[in-house]
């Protein structure tokens, strides 16, 4: 008994004592802890209100492709699935033209 009125004692006094130790961080609601970042990821096609993915805007295109030239899949980028497709697309025609890379070597 003596012993459970220790332990439910002792937390209590180290949660006081926490938030002073921590200093910048404000409190959150589960407990202090936040495990992860939730952010809302956004259609940069959607964002910048285009209304085509161009093939020839590669600078634009090649945004969403990995250094290794692979194309970041929607999950990542957080692109819609309308602007997805015409972003493969668009990767697509870009490797057939050359102007993006199928691969590039890993260093
Ligand atoms: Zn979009």
């Amino acid at each position: 008994m003596a012993e459970e009125i220790k332990e439910t004692q002792a937390p209590a006094a180290e949660n006081t004592a926490a938030p002073a130790a921590r200093g910048e961080r404000p409190a959150r609601g589960f407990g202090g802890k936040k495990r992860f970042e939730s952010r809302r990821k956004v259609c940069k096609v959607c964002a910048e209100k285009m209304d085509n993915v161009d093939y020839k805007n590669f600078q634009f295109v090649k945004s969403f492709t990995m250094e290794s030239g692979k194309i970041l899949s929607r999950r990542i980028t957080g692109t819609c699935a309308k602007h997805q497709r015409q972003i493969t697309k668009a990767i697509k025609r870009d490797r057939n033209l050359a102007i993006l890379p199928y691969s590039l070597p890993k260093k």
